[in-house]
């Protein structure tokens, strides 16, 4: 459902993130059937007059959308459902927004303005009707691993939190700086390694991590710019690649990996996971979450 909300609580959670809660009366009807884990909703923030679009349908909004002139629609950033607070009309959606370093787009400086009050549209499930945008389905939660970046954070968080009990597993998280680290509470076989970044350059240290891990050789693999696709995705269900995924193997293996964040760390992790360790395409998502020097468009 597409719908008007209003910040209701802004926290600067850590030196990069904000966290907002978003209500609205008529999120009495959001729902998903399950836990949300990495559910991905849609912002649409303000235009640079500081209005939101106008006159979007509910089903036709991203044709309408389109049909805007250019100054006035707007900009669109995909974000997560990091929790779901309160019940009926008092239903609010939790999202923590990384507030990245220059040049910052219309989300991070939207999070670093934000107010009790500030306004966006949200696109995202109603009640009773299937949406799409969980990726987190393994066929066994026996042997997990959940990587990703700041961006990712708030998923791995929201998983993690949202595992039954008895789920096993690690979580490598790389965040910009060791301030960032989080409080998360999980099931007792699930731990979580949490990757300072400081001053290595992006992605290096969940690579290594996760590599380590997996007993391969950490060696970063070289992947050139021209080959990193900004939208990767790559999961049991869709190749942004055309590969094929009609015919996997769908054996039962104990690992599931869970990888998301810069989208040329995670084709570097990819290439290593699939190509070097040979693990099965039907047990990895891989997610290009953000590309360094890009602007992500809807
Ligand atoms: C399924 C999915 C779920 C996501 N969930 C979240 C979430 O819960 N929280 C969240 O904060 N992000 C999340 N993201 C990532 C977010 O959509 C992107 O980071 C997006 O680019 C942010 O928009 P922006 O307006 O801040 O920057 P843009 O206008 O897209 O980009 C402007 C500049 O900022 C840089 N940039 C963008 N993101 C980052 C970053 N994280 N660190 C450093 N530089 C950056 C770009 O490289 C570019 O140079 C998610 C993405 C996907 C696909």
């Amino acid at each position: 459902m597409l719908i008007e909300v209003t910040a209701t609580a802004v926290h600067r959670l850590s030196p990069s993130f904000v966290r907002v809660e978003l209500g609205a009366a008529g999120l009495a009807d959001f729902g998903v059937e399950g836990p949300t884990y990495d559910q991905r909703i849609k912002l649409i923030f303000p235009n640079e007059a500081g209005e939101l679009p106008q006159g979007l349908g509910e089903a036709t909004w991203w044709q309408d959308y389109l049909a805007l002139p250019e100054d006035e629609r707007g900009s669109i950033r995909t974000y997560t459902i990091r929790e779901v607070l309160g019940t009926g009309a008092d239903t609010r959606l939790v999202v923590d927004i990384v507030v990245h370093p220059a040049p910052h787009g219309p989300g991070s400086s939207w999070a670093l303005a934000a107010e009790v009050g500030s306004r966006l549209l949200v696109v995202c499930p109603r009640k009773g009707e299937y949406m799409g945008g969980i990726e987190f389905a393994p066929d066994s939660l026996e042997r997990l691993l959940l990587v990703g970046d700041e961006s990712a954070l708030p998923a791995i968080a929201a998983i993690v939190e949202q595992l039954p009990v008895h789920a096993r597993g690690t979580a490598f998280v790389e965040v910009p700086r060791a301030d960032d680290v989080q409080q998360i509470s999980g099931p007792d076989g699930v731990e979580i390694v949490w990757l300072p970044r400081d001053e290595a350059p992006v992605g290096q240290r969940m690579h290594e991590a996760t590599v380590a891990h997996l007993g391969a050789v950490a060696a970063l693999p070289s992947v050139a710019d021209d080959e990193v696709e900004v939208g990767l995705w790559e999961t049991p269900e869709y190749s942004s690649s055309g590969e094929e995924i009609a015919d996997l193997p769908h054996e039962h293996s104990a690992l599931y990996a869970w990888i998301a964040g810069e989208s040329k760390a995670v084709t570097g992790l990819r290439r290593v996971l699939v190509k070097d360790i040979g693990l099965d395409r039907s047990q990895v998502a891989f997610m290009g979450y953000w590309r360094e020097g890009v602007a992500m468009r809807a």
